[in-house]
């Protein structure tokens, strides 16, 4: 009612299904083709769809009234099914690709035999095949035991496939009903084709075969190729096979087909007609293939060949492929090739065009590697170096590992160049490029930085033999030519996290330790020392920063008081510098001093120490008291010729008293340097009305006749051996003995570093006559330091008459 209703409505009738079938069943039966044998240009289809779509089964199916029956078949062990469980009867309901993606899910085929049997069907895409007048008579599929999904804009190759068939049904079941002749319709449809899968497939193959297929109908030629034609390095042409028919040739041909898939076949210099028609830019066409000369052998196991065409395929005026046909029954004309003409005009351009843009990309791929590699060695350039290099780090850095970066530059390399010439020098450093990299792993890098420079990063370096091997490398004579040329080069090496820097100072290290190897000598490697360079790089911020300090007078003279032991009165001051830095607070002479030494900066602070001393000697006569202070003077300082001017200077107007109370504390490794230099400073100082005093006393192991004749008026034992003369009977030994040398030499003794009653009872017991330590009181201000002494005087002259100390 309702179907009446509708046909009404349009007017027009439709055909009703039950007559739509009966007519479907009359052609099919008209073709004949029901329980035929098996044919290759249908199994050659099917099993282009199997390979495209990489599925083990392929099916070119017929519906008739009761069953399904394969025409063709790959992958499947029936002959035919009954109709009612064909997944083909859903396709033929459609007018496009009916795919079933798990048929385990589905509804319709979860009970289906082909689904719950031995044949384990999951998968399934089928698309119509229509005989020749239009009804569809079966369909091209393909199905997997696995579930699939495949995207509707993949099945083109399938929609393509299954009109090929279409084309091969109509040539030889309708072929009556056709003069001999290529028809346009279906010339113009292949080339539709051939447009079509050449935009939309990278598969190149693919392409190809379906080209061919169409070739072989058109044509009824039974056997044929498909191929560009290119030439090799010695502008040789040769035959690179886009597809074939699947002839048995021999055992082997399973595997060339393989090979065809892959890199496709090749030939070359063949000797027969394939080979000259490759050369030719004519048509060439052999009616007798047995007796024609230039017929050539055929391969061993080659079904046999009784006519042959070859047509080139050009583009433009280039000759870029060659179509091979061979075993059409009325044989090949002229005729036919200018009829396929249109066809293979369009396959030339496609080719054309496909090779223009794999030019393009070549192209594009030739400038990448301009701009990454060096063009003499093809190692890396420096900006792919860059790369490859924050790379590594950061690898370095996940695995928690080291990197070995070393920095090569060649010695003596520059005269090679002069005296051989460019071309020499070339050869030279493509010969260590290769050198360096065969003595590397695989994972390390090696690059060229430009000239004779080479840049190597090493992963975990476990000892050093690595880099022996690298200048090894380089050492070993180099020939050329009729030349030998003996090489060698300097590296230096900086370790990375041991030297923590960012990439661009890390190679600048590596570039600092290869000048090190050069200054050592050249012809060697040298490892960067980190801690090193950041005490240079600190030594040298501080240097910037003392001129500064001295001219907005940063720095102060704390004082440490000298008690006289017997009679516990304040003898004087030791004067010891402080920096009051602006940013980094108040800072002991250990952090910066040390940096000064060796540098003009030693005498600067010097002077500033003495010009402070005098000042201070100068208030405190004025004051009334009659202290003395001790300064502290760099060795720099001491032994250069500078010192006795400054003092002289320092001291010019100054009266004897004030110049006997100033105390020039020189350390006793200072006094054993230039025994002779030293000898005539100090007598200078001694002319000056200074005084002399050996500090650190002990550690310098001064011989008894040294010790005797140095102009010292003052020794002071060193702390260390102070501090644990209580504990170690050795160094009460040397505390013993040096109190007892000096008072043997009449010369007053000081121990430096009090810092209990105990050891101040001690020295008391052993002789010594003053001490200087924390026990009084640590290195104060110069107010502070008074103010103290005061008090301590006022305490012990209180103290003094009940002869109790302290
Ligand atoms: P030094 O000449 O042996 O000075 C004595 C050092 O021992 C001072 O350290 C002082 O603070 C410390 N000291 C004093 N009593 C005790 C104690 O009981 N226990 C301990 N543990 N330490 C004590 P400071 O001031 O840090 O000076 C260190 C060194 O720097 C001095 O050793 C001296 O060689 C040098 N120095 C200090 N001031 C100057 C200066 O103006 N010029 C020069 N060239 N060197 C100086
Ligand atoms: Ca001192
Ligand atoms: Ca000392």
């Amino acid at each position: 009612m309702a179907a009446e209703l509708s046909t009404r409505r349009y007017g027009k009738k439709l055909m009703d299904p039950v007559n739509r079938e009966k007519r479907r069943l009359t052609a099919l039966e008209r073709l004949a083709i029901m329980d035929t044998g098996s044919e290759e240009r249908f199994d050659r289809l099917i099993n282009l769809a199997r390979r495209y779509y990489n599925t083990p089964i392929a099916l070119f199916s017929l519906l008739d009234e009761k069953r399904q029956w394969f025409k063709s078949k790959r992958g499947l062990d029936l002959k035919e099914t009954p109709r009612s469980i064909a997944f083909c009867d859903h396709a033929i309901r459609q007018d496009s690709v009916f795919v079933v993606a798990d048929a385990s899910k589905d509804e319709r085929f979860c009970n289906n035999p082909m689904v719950t049997g031995e044949s384990h069907i999951r998968f399934y895409a089928g698309m119509p095949v229509r005989e020749p007048g239009g009804f569809k008579m079966g369909t091209l599929c393909i199905m997997d035991h696995k579930p699939r999904d495949i995207p509707e804009h993949e099945l083109d190759v399938l929609r393509t496939l299954a009109s090929l068939i279409e084309d091969e049904v109509e040539r030889f079941y309708h072929a009556s009903q056709y003069q001999k002749q290529v028809p346009v319709s279906r010339l113009n449809r292949a080339i539709q084709r051939a447009q079509n899968t050449f935009h939309t497939d990278d598969d190149q193959d693919a392409v190809f075969e379906i080209l061919l297929s169409d070739l072989l109908v058109l044509t009824d030629s039974q056997f044929g190729f498909i191929g560009e034609v290119l030439t090799n390095s010695d502008n040789n042409p040769y035959l690179r096979v886009g597809a074939i028919t699947d002839i048995s040739w021999s055992p082997e041909s399973a595997d060339r087909s393989q090979q065809r898939k892959t890199r496709g076949l090749l030939f070359e210099r063949l000797n027969n007609l394939i080979d000259t028609s490759m050369l030719s830019d004519d048509v060439l066409i052999s009616d007798g293939f047995e007796s024609d000369s230039q017929a050539g052998e055929l391969p061993p196991g080659h079904p046999q060949i009784t006519r042959y065409m070859g047509i080139p395929i050009f583009s433009g005026d280039n000759r870029v492929g060659l179509v091979g046909l061979a075993n059409r029954q009325e044989g090949y004309t002229n005729k036919l090739a200018i009829e396929l003409k249109p066809l293979l005009q369009t396959v030339g351009q496609l080719i054309e065009r496909k090779r223009m843009y794999q030019e393009r990309q070549e192209h594009q791929k030739g400038l990448e590697q301009a701009a990454n590699f060096d063009s003499l060695t093809g190692l890396p350039n420096r900006r792919r170096l860059t790369e490859l290099f924050e790379q590594e780090l950061t690898f370095a850095d996940q695995r928690q590992s080291a990197l070995s970066i070393c920095f090569i530059d060649l010695d003596g390399f520059k005269g090679i160049n002069d005296d051989y010439g460019h071309s020499v020098g070339d050869a030279v450093l493509k010969t260590v490029a290769a050198r360096l990299q065969h003595v590397l792993r695989e994972c390390d890098i090696i690059a060229r930085l430009g000239g004779d420079e080479f840049v190597a990063i090493i992963r975990d370096v476990e000892n050093n033999a690595v880099y022996e091997r690298m200048l090894e490398a380089i050492r070993r004579p180099i020939s050329h030519q009729d030349l030998t040329l003996d090489l060698a080069a300097s590296m230096g090496v900086t370790l990375y996290p041991r030297d923590p820097s960012a990439p661009d100072l890390l190679l600048r290290h590596a570039d600092q330790a290869m000048y090190a190897a050069k200054d050592a000598g050249r012809n060697r490697y040298s490892i960067f020392d980190f801690e090193t360079h950041v005490n240079r790089a600190e030594r040298v911020r501080i240097l910037e920063q003392t001129a500064k300090a001295l001219g907005e007078s940063q720095f102060e003279m704390y004082l440490q008081p000298k008690i006289v032991l017997a009679s516990d009165q304040v003898e004087g001051f030791e004067a010891l510098i402080r920096w009051n830095h602006p940013e980094k607070g108040l800072l002991g002479p250990i952090s910066f001093l040390p940096q000064l030494e060796h540098t003009e900066y030693a005498a600067a602070v010097g002077r500033f120490v003495i010009a402070d001393a005098v000042a201070k000697l100068q208030h405190w006569k004025q004051l009334g008291l009659p202290y003395s202070l001790s300064i502290n003077l760099s060795p720099t300082h001491l032994l250069s010729d500078m010192l006795v001017e400054d003092l002289q200077a320092a001291l010019q107007g100054c009266d004897p008293d004030i110049r006997s109370r100033l105390i020039i504390e020189l350390l006793e490794t200072t006094a054993l340097d230039d025994p002779g230099k030293i000898m005539s400073i100090l007598l200078k100082c001694r002319d000056l009305g200074v005084q002399v005093s050996l500090d650190d006393f002990g550690t310098g192991y001064s011989s008894l006749d040294h010790f005797r004749r140095l102009p010292a008026q003052e020794i002071k034992i060193d702390r260390s051996f102070v501090s644990d003369m209580l504990t170690n009977a050795g160094d009460e030994m040397i505390v013993k003995s040096i109190i007892s040398l000096s008072k043997n030499f009449k010369r007053r003794v000081v121990a430096e570093g009090i810092e209990n009653q105990a050891m101040q009872d001690k020295l008391i017991d052993m002789g010594c006559e003053q001490a200087q330590g924390f026990f009084y009181t640590k290195p104060l201000p110069a107010i502070a330091a008074l103010a103290w002494a005061e008090a301590y005087q006022n305490v012990n002259r209180f103290q003094f008459g009940h002869t109790i100390r302290r």
